[in-house]
C-alpha cells in the first residue's frame, strides 16, 4: 500500500494528472496546475494564488487561465470555489484525489491515460498511478490484486472493462 499522502513527506506533485495533460498536449493547463500546486500549504489541498500570480508563473493570459481551469475541473483534478475577500472575489482551488491517483480519475481523464499494466485479479488496465509497489511486488490500488507490468515489447492486454468513478 502507498502510505505517503499528498502533502506529506514528499512534494505533493500530482504526476498522474500531469501525465494526462501531457498526453492531451494541454501544456497550458499543466502549467496552471503546477502554479496552483506550488501554492499549496503544508499538508494542504487548497491554495489561492491570484490570476496575476498564475499568469506570471504559468506564462499565460487571463483567458488561457479560465480555459485551463475549465479543463482541470472537467477532468476532476481540481474544484474551484469563489470566496469574497474584502471588495474582491477570489478563487480558492482544491486539488482532488484523482490528480494523484489514476484509479480515481473520471471518464474524461481516463480516456487520456496510457495503460502499461493490468491487474491479474480484476483485469483493470492502469498506468503508474494505478498500482503501488509493495513487498509482494506491484499491487493494484483498487482491489489489492497483483499487477502485471507490460514491457514496451509486449502488447498491453486488458482482460476486462475498466471501471471508473464519476
Ligand atoms: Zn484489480
Amino acid at each position: 500500500m502507498n502510505t505517503i499522502q499528498p502533502g506529506g513527506l514528499y512534494a505533493p506533485l500530482p504526476i498522474p494528472a500531469y501525465q494526462v495533460l501531457a498526453r492531451m498536449k494541454d501544456h497550458q493547463a499543466q502549467r496552471v496546475l503546477m502554479s496552483i500546486v506550488s501554492h499549496l500549504g503544508l499538508n494542504g489541498r487548497e491554495s489561492y494564488p491570484s490570476y496575476t500570480t498564475i499568469a506570471r508563473e504559468a506564462g499565460v493570459g487571463r483567458n488561457a487561465i479560465r480555459k485551463a481551469l475549465d479543463v482541470l475541473v472537467q477532468y476532476g483534478f481540481i474544484k474551484v470555489f469563489t470566496i469574497r475577500e474584502g471588495k474582491k472575489d477570489r478563487n480558492k482551488y482544491f486539488i482532488q484525489d484523482a490528480a494523484y491517483n489514476s484509479g480515481l480519475m473520471n471518464k474524461f481523464a481516463i480516456n487520456n491515460r496510457t495503460f502499461n499494466a493490468s491487474c491479474r485479479r480484476c483485469g483493470a488496465g492502469m498506468d503508474r498511478g494505478g498500482y503501488g509497489l509493495g513487498p509482494a511486488g506491484a499491487t493494484h490500488i483498487g482491489c489489492g490484486g497483483s499487477v502485471k507490468i507490460w514491457t514496451k515489447d509486449e502488447k498491453f492486454q486488458q482482460v476486462s472493462v475498466v471501471s471508473y468513478r464519476g
